[in-house]
């Protein structure tokens, strides 16, 4: 899987850009906020995953209506000509070889990139929140199925928040809280199933990778650690749906007490732990960044498993930072698939790399 060419109109800094890249290594260097993260932006766009944008409206360049990003993709054998146009205060249209598509997802089924950058750090360091969003948006990416289950979960969560904190004032509201919790049980059920299948995978992919970076120092291990109510999260969906609902018909009162859902997927965690200790607590500067990049990786293996082709690699302002050992190791472990590394202006690994080298200077890409 690779992208071949890049278009983009008033995206973030960029005023225009046509740009060819290598199907191996693409090196993308410059100064500071002249434009490297966003031309890998850009590319993790066309494959349905926003990292940094909240809102498609700030991707869109100041002081202008639209953006339009078009990218030729080359996957499964095919040519993709993917398109997206981003308009402030209407929807985005997104297009695959000239048809529609409905949304992101439709995307991530067609084209897989793997972004790794200097804020994944949070992965490890952060709240259970941020290991979430990487197994939400790495399933996301391999099973269209749970992209709906999320968005309908995440739709049905609001929504019973506000019954719950809306019922003070208007009690009736109430009478609609048992289907909800139903509803949500049943979605909730499904992303639970989904993530212990993946967190199964990165179980053996992660710690192996993660063993050959610390030259076998170190051993890092992971738990999907759900709320007790689901006992077993690999027992299957139905047994989960019936877990979670008898936990939500059990704390009806404490729901509404506390105007919040007490059990359920958005309680969920990743537990990552290097040598029987958590990661999140103990681990230093290096060891965060060898775990998360070990995550990052390791997603990368199943995605190749599963479509039988490398997702394109975005590596944003990493590499300098590992020492010459641990850069060798990585780029021993990346090759086979098409990777985007960005470096500051005074680093000496374009030399090192190879491939296609771009400089990017204010919006500009020569
Ligand atoms: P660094 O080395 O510091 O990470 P970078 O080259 O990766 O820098 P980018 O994050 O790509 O820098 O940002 C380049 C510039 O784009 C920044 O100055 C930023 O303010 C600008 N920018 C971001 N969003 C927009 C937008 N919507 N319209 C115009 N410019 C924008
Ligand atoms: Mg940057």
């Amino acid at each position: 899987m690779r992208i071949d060419g890049l278009s983009l109109d008033f995206f973030r800094n960029y005023v225009h850009l046509d740009a060819a890249f290598d199907p191996n290594i693409n090196v993308i260097y410059g100064d500071n906020a002249q434009g490297k993260t966003n031309l890998l932006e850009a590319v993790a766009y066309l494959s349905g995953v926003s990292h940094r944008a909240r809102y498609d409206r700030e991707l869109i360049q100041f002081g202008v209506d639209h953006a339009f990003l078009k990218g030729h993709v080359f996957a499964r054998e095919r040519d993709f000509l993917l398109e997206a146009e981003l308009h402030r205060g209407a929807r985005r249209v997104l297009r695959s070889n000239g048809v529609k598509l409905k949304n992101g997802g439709e995307l991530s089924g067609i084209f897989q990139s793997v972004l790794f950058c200097p804020e994944d750090l949070y992965l490890i360091r952060e709240g259970a929140a941020a290991r979430r969003g990487f197994l939400d948006d790495c399933i996301c990416q391999l099973r269209p199925r749970y992209a709906q289950a999320l968005a309908e979960y995440k739709r049905l969560h609001e929504h019973k928040i506000r019954i719950l904190r809306d019922s003070e004032e208007k009690p009736s509201l109430l009478d609609a809280l048992d289907e909800f919790s139903m509803s949500m049980a049943k979605a909730g059920a499904l992303l639970i199933h989904y993530r212990a299948h993946f967190i199964k995978r990165l179980c053996q992919a992660a710690p192996a990778i993660h063993g050959d970076f610390s030259g076998g120092r170190e051993r890092l291990t992971l738990r999907y650690e759900t709320v007790s109510t689901v006992t077993d999260p690999e027992a299957g969906p139905q047994v989960i749906f019936q877990q979670l609902l008898q936990h939500q018909e059990e704390h009806r009162a404490a729901e509404i007490a506390s105007r919040q859902c007490l059990s359920g997927p958005h309680k969920d965690d990743l537990l990552v732990e290097i040598d029987e200790k958590a990661a999140k607590s103990y681990a230093s500067q290096g060891q965060t960044r060898t775990a998360a990049l070990s995550l990052k990786l390791a997603a990368r293996e199943i995605f190749q498993q599963d479509t039988g082709e490398y997702p394109v690699l975005l590596l944003d302002d990493v590499l300098s930072e590992l020492d010459p050992r641990r850069q060798e190791f990585v780029l021993n472990r990346i090759r086979g698939g098409q990777v985007f590394i960005t470096c500051c202006e005074d680093d000496r690994l374009p030399q090192l790399l190879g491939g296609r080298i771009f400089h990017v200077k204010n919006g500009t890409v020569r």
